[in-house]
């Protein structure tokens, strides 16, 4: 790789939607805490470096238990996360300011399923294009709604598609926009504007075209009991 590539991988939620006590990403899934298979996969990558981005108090148990214990050698940094998604995103580009890489993906570590292809493609994509982001075509028809709950709006679906991690960008440039995003965070609230991907952090702050890549079925976050169950099946049936 002729640039320098990090990876910031998330584990700061709380995870309220899967109704249980332990935080998502560190649920024994397969054996291993969730959080530990995208690590192991960008591990395997050619990513020079990771920042591990960890829930507030988490921080020595992710290192013990989960750095060292597997041997990541390439997580330089464990940092602790926000109260946002974008917050936690924001604390690991930062701990990345040192490192003068090029290239950084930001993935979910909620999504064990990350491939070395969909690593590969996101990284092609992003050096030519300096913004990639995978992602699937919608199957079902997807409606926008009003706010009494009815149907004001149907999107063409051939030109929906569902974002996914990794999203990958140029690290100057992804700062520079979330510095922007944390400068104005008031603004944005103030304006009801949510931010759930890092895709829209340089859609509101940059002019920067996103491009969409393909991304994989298989690479779902884990949200909800039912994709711990289908996770669990995946992994049972493919013997990660
Ligand atoms: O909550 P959500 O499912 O959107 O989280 C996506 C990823 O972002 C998860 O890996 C989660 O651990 C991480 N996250 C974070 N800090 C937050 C919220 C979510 O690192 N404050």
């Amino acid at each position: 790789m002729d640039k320098k590539t990090a990876a910031v991988i998330l584990a700061g939620g709380r995870g309220k939607r899967l109704g249980t006590d332990t935080p998502k990403q560190y649920l024994d899934i397969g054996g291993h805490p969730l959080v530990y298979y995208s690590l192991a996969t960008f591990s395997k990558s050619f990513v020079d470096e990771i920042v591990l981005v960890c829930g507030r108090g988490d921080e020595e148990y992710c290192s013990s238990e989960i750095v060292a214990k597997y041997g990541f050698d390439k997580v330089r940094q464990v940092v602790c996360g926000g109260a946002e998604r974008y917050h936690s995103v924001y604390n690991g580009l930062k701990a990345l300011g040192d490192s003068s890489c090029d290239i950084v993906y930001i993935h979910d570590g909620a999504r064990p399923f990350i491939s070395e292809d969909v690593i590969r493609r996101t990284y092609d994509a992003a050096v030519e294009d300096h913004a990639a982001v995978a992602a699937i075509p919608a199957n079902d028809t997807v409606k926008l709604s009003d706010e009494e709950g009815f149907v004001a709006k149907t999107l063409r679906r051939d030109s929906v598609w569902l974002m996914q991690t990794p999203q990958v960008f140029y690290y100057n440039e992804i700062y520079a926009a979330y510095h922007k995003l944390i400068e104005s965070e008031e603004e944005t609230v103030r304006k009801g504007i949510l931010v759930t991907d890092d895709a829209m952090v340089l859609e509101l702050f940059s002019n920067r075209r996103v491009k969409l890549v393909s991304g994989d079925r298989r690479n779902i976050k884990i949200t909800t009991p039912e994709d711990l169950m289908l996770a669990e099946h995946i992994m049972k049936v493919e013997g990660c």
